[in-house]
């Protein structure tokens, strides 16, 4: 019979977040695929979680994909975790569902943190209804995009690197209504977790001087 594969939701920088189930099955599984072995080690051992791992991330190439498969025809049991939050949301797991799903191999998924709904449920803004949309593109077609953000009739939701946060808000200001009101999400779940909101001219003025470190989630109201 078929091994199963667990797409495991891990913390997003608190170690504390990991839900019991995750650690039971991270402990009953055969091989836990990390996008980064290292990284997911600090995880690991703070758990006591000795298991084999293996590395699966954006650059695994199909033979990679097909030894995680092949051992789940075997009947082992693989968890896939990525360094942060859940596997899948902008990072690696999509090639090796669409193959274990190919193969009739049972996808479980097994939920915890994800930034985008960190941020946005302690954001302010409306959260019937939003819109993701992972890492904006650097070059072509960043100016639609921007476009699509000011006349979304949804929450806009997305992922920004500490060196273009401050470039990405100077572009969305051209763009948007100057009363528009924004939510940056700043470490969550960390130490210096903090919330900047306001406009952009307000938000700009509240970060910290000089290139901003740290991981972001930026989230635009609907006007
Ligand atoms: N799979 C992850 C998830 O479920 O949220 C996202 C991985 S993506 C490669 C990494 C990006 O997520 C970061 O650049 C940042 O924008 C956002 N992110 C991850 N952890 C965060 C945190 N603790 N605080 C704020 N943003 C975070």
């Amino acid at each position: 019979m078929n091994g199963i594969l667990y797409i495991i939701a891990t913390p997003i920088g608190n170690l504390e977040d990991l839900t019991f189930r995750a650690k039971r099955i991270l402990e009953t599984v055969d091989w836990i695929a990390c996008e980064d072995t290292r990284h997911s080690s600090i995880l690991l051992n703070h758990y006591g979680i000795r298991k084999p791992t293996i590395s699966f991330h954006s650059h695994s190439g199909v033979t990679k994909v097909e030894k995680i498969i092949e051992a789940l025809v075997e009947g082992k049991s693989v968890a896939l975790i990525s360094d942060a939050g859940t596997p899948g949301i902008s990072d690696p797991a999509y090639v090796l569902i669409q193959a274990a799903l190919k193969d009739k191999i049972q996808v479980v998924p097994v939920p915890g943190p994800s930034a985008v709904v960190t941020a946005l449920c302690a954001s302010g803004l409306p959260t019937d209804k939003f819109l993701y949309l992972g890492f904006l593109p650097v070059k072509k077609g960043r100016q639609t995009l921007f476009k699509a953000i000011a006349d979304s009739p949804y929450t806009v939701v997305f992922y920004e690197s500490p060196h273009r946060l401050l470039r990405t808000l100077s572009e969305l200001e051209k763009v948007l209504k100057r009363d528009t009101q924004l939510a940056v999400a700043k470490e969550l779940t960390k130490i210096h977790e903090t919330f900047f909101r306001g406009t952009v001219a307000d938000i700009q003025k509240k970060l910290p001087a000089g290139n901003p470190k740290g991981e972001y989630v930026v989230m635009v109201k609907p006007n």
